[in-house]
């Protein structure tokens, strides 16, 4: 690695489909950008899936590791210096920025690119990781489509999932709407068409308790919450919908976020409330959660520090 007492143009943290982003057109834009990818998830999000058919570009789809492949070397090709590892700490208040790696080396930069995504919450069930592309979801609008005619499942009981229920009856035969309680906690005109959609059925007071299906999923055991019974339930998909989390802990007390832990971004812009700090994908994004609105936005958030840059010459 390069120098890290040396003041960089800018630092990005994430490498999802934001960070690389950021990282070609910060690169293109001869700033020299300092990428950490993560120590784990290197590529993000689209890393634990299988096939992507909806981003522009790719006419016969692409494999999630591939297409994050290449992200990763359009950047390297214009001059970004990737490195998969963790920011630790960061200090953004001043006019130089402070990241901190795992190994406790600081470096600095006039700007930063905040990109380190959000998790999906999962229901920590064994086989859940494995089966994910195989039949195990996260994302109605990413993989609603290959599952044409099928018996599905939807696990949550708030807006997202009823949204993903209602939306999947556009593709599936049945989609069984699996709650741990009685009643929905979405809201009423969300619930209303829920309830008149004949295509959702309601799994009340259920769990998923099993996941079946080697290299498919197969169907699912469900729980009862009240009795504490089993039985099983045909399903070739399982929508996860109970919610994400940002990574937004290593900026808080920092950057302003909002009450979900979203980074907040003024309107029309990447800009944070803390000057050369700049944030995108789905970091900041509660609504549309895509590679492409990712990709997007990383894009906007190196041509906002790129003017930034230009304010300090
Ligand atoms: P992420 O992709 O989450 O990347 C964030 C990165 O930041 C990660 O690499 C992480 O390691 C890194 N990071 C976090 N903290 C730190 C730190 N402290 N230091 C260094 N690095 C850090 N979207 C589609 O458009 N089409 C699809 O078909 C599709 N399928 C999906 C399938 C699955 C299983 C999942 C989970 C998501 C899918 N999505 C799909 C959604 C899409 O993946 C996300 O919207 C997108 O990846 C968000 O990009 P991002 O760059 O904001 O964050």
């Amino acid at each position: 690695m390069s120098d890290s007492t040396a003041v960089r143009n800018v630092i990005i943290v994430g490498s999802g489909p934001a960070g690389y982003t950021a990282a070609v057109y910060a690169a293109r834009a001869a700033l020299e950008p300092l990428v950490f990818e993560g120590s784990v998830t290197a590529g993000g999000a689209l890393m634990n899936t299988t096939e992507v058919e909806n981003f522009p570009g790719f006419s016969q789809g692409i494999m999630g590791p591939a297409l994050m492949d290449e992200m990763r070397t359009q950047a390297e090709r214009f001059g970004a210096e990737l490195v998969a590892d963790d920011v630790t700490k960061v200090d953004l208040t001043g006019d130089i920025k402070v990241v901190t790696d795992s190994a406790g080396v600081e470096h600095r930069a006039k700007a930063v690119i905040l990109a380190m995504g959000s998790g999906y919450r999962k229901l920590g069930l064994a086989d859940e990781d494995r089966m994910s592309g195989h039949g195990v979801s996260w994302c109605a609008t990413c993989d609603g489509f290959f599952f044409r005619d099928h018996e599905i499942a939807v696990v949550g009981g708030g807006d997202s999932a009823v949204e993903e229920a209602t939306f999947l009856t556009k593709f599936a035969k049945k989609v069984h709407l699996v709650h741990r309680r009685d009643e929905l906690r979405a809201s009423k005109i969300m619930a209303d068409r829920a309830y008149a959609n004949d295509k959702i059925e309601f799994q009340w007071n259920s769990a998923v308790d099993t996941i079946h299906g080697d290299d498919k999923l197969t169907h699912l055991t469900l729980k009862d919450t009240v009795t504490g019974e089993t039985r099983e339930l045909p399903a070739t998909g399982l929508f996860i919908a109970i919610g994400h989390d940002p990574r937004s802990e290593l900026v808080k007390g920092q950057v302003d976020l909002d009450d979900e832990g979203y980074v907040l971004v003024k309107q029309g812009s990447t800009e944070t409330n803390l000057r050369g700090v700049f944030a995108a994908g789905d970091l900041v994004d509660h609504t549309y959660r895509q590679a492409i609105t990712a990709a997007g936005t990383g894009c906007a958030a190196a041509l906002d520090a790129e003017r930034y840059l230009a304010t300090l010459e």
